[in-house]
């Protein structure tokens, strides 16, 4: 398992970070996760566009490479079917002080685990899942991929302490997103999901699949959505890089619509696995 710390690529025992790192002391750090299918980045530049949006948005400097780092850190593990991991950091500040001193170096370290390719799964396979809805306990900067995932954490524990497999996340009546996924209501044949906005994270597969909709005559609307039009829609679906896009068929215990994966999932299912298997294999 070869990771990369700081411009060295090195077996990951070997990776060393300091306790006064900001990104250990205070969660001072940003991230991405991008999947890469058969060696290749998925929606790369969609990722590296966010993590600079990230980058800017708390101020800590930009101006690597990031595709050359994340290319050859794939490379050097083999290839195939990869989850990366990024992280930039502040930096090492020396101290435990809340302040920084401007022209701290980041401190940037990816790693990858294998991932399984989402449109390998034949449709009729693929499970529904169980959700809950809870409090969204975040901040207002949802926008900025940043590594304080703590509420994240406990909601999605919470979840799982109640056999489900995600938390749909309730601010101000209305659904924002999952603890890690994009959400989609389905009424009638129309999409609707969040507009993007700071208390939400800009998918990258949301960004998908309403170009996916779009392409192909799909209607969708995005609006707000209330716990009343959540859980009465007849779909809901959450979306994810490495997840891809996954129906949800019940929420805090009771069916969506008829407890059944929905046409409308099914359709969009097979239009992300047609779009990846082509941009991946060129077929
Ligand atoms: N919202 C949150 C809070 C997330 O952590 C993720 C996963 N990165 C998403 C949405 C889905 O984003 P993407 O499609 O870019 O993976």
């Amino acid at each position: 398992n070869t990771v990369y710390l700081n411009g060295r690529y090195m077996a990951a025992e070997e990776a060393r970070i300091s306790p006064f790192d900001r990104g250990f002391l205070f969660g001072d750090s940003v991230y991405e996760v991008i999947p890469y299918f058969q060696g290749r980045g998925f929606r790369l530049q969609e990722h590296i566009a966010r993590l600079e949006h990230s980058l800017r948005a708390v101020r800590i400097p930009n101006g690597r490479d990031w595709v050359a780092i994340l290319d050859q850190l794939v490379e050097l593990n083999g290839g195939g079917n990869l989850s990366v991991y990024l992280q930039v950091t502040r930096g090492d500040s020396g101290s435990r002080s809340h302040a920084y001193d401007a022209g701290l170096e980041p401190t940037i370290f990816a790693c990858c685990t294998p991932v399984r390719d989402f449109a390998s799964l034949p449709v009729a396979e693929v499970k529904g899942l169980a959700a809950i809805v809870t409090a969204d306990l975040r901040w207002h900067r949802c926008d900025i991929k940043s590594t304080c995932l703590l509420p994240n954490i406990l909601v999605l524990q919470q979840a799982r302490d109640q056999q489900a497999d995600e938390a749909l996340l309730l601010r101000d009546g209305v659904v924002t997103e999952g603890t890690s996924s994009n959400i989609f209501v389905v009424r009638q044949g129309v999409i609707y999901t969040p507009k993007r906005s700071s208390e939400i994270l800009g998918g990258i597969t949301r960004e998908l699949v309403l170009e996916l909709a779009d392409e192909n005559g799909i209607q969708y609307q995005e609006t707000d959505i209330d716990y009343e039009a959540l859980t009465t829609g007849d779909e809901v679906w959450i979306s994810s890089s490495t997840r891809g896009v996954l129906p949800v068929t019940s929420i805090d215990g009771q069916a969506v619509g008829n407890g059944e994966k929905g046409p409308l999932w099914a359709r969009m299912f097979e239009l992300l696995t047609r779009y990846q298997r082509k941009l991946m294999t060129g077929s």
